[in-house]
């Protein structure tokens, strides 16, 4: 019986992480979901939020927009609007989207679609924030 999950992280650009692990924790609808391997089938959307997959060599973070989770025993496959690896997040561009966001709600311009940019820049800072921490990194210039 496989003890691995086959884990395949896809956006319409492209694929961003598949590779091998014991873990992978991801944001349903319902609720923060934690998947071994071995885990009963199942498919939900996601929510804009933190990825984790965790194997021997590593602790990998995601920042994952919406999209949607399919479990099966042995793989999982994350199929998201837009996904970026902690370290591949441009902390520059996600500050000047919350800014741009901002900026639009206080003028009442494009809410949902502002409400939605908020969200992925804010987790972009979250996600780049937390990979800081991790490599004890001071934080960028103000
Ligand atoms: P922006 O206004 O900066 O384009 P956005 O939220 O509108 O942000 P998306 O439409 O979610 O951007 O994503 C478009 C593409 O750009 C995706 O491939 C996404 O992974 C990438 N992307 C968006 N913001 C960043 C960022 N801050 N760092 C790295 N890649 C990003």
């Amino acid at each position: 019986m496989a003890n691995k999950l086959q884990v395949e992280l896809v956006t319409p650009e492209g694929r961003v992480f598949s590779e091998e692990a014991d873990f992978v924790l991801a944001p349903g609808v319902e609720g923060d979901l934690g998947v071994l391997p071995q885990h009963i089938a199942l498919l939900t959307p996601l929510r804009t939020g933190v990825v984790t997959i965790r194997n021997e060599e590593a602790e990998h973070v995601l920042a994952v927009s919406g999209g949607f989770l399919e479990v099966l025993p042995d793989k999982v496959t994350i199929l998201a609007d837009a996904a970026e690896r902690a370290e591949d997040i441009d902390e520059a561009r996600a500050e000047e989207a919350r800014k741009k966001a901002q900026e639009l709600l206080a003028q009442n311009v494009g809410n949902e679609e502002a409400v939605m940019a908020l969200e992925r820049a804010t987790l972009r800072l979250q996600v780049a924030e937390i990979r800081r921490r991790r490599h004890g990194h001071s934080p960028p210039p103000q």
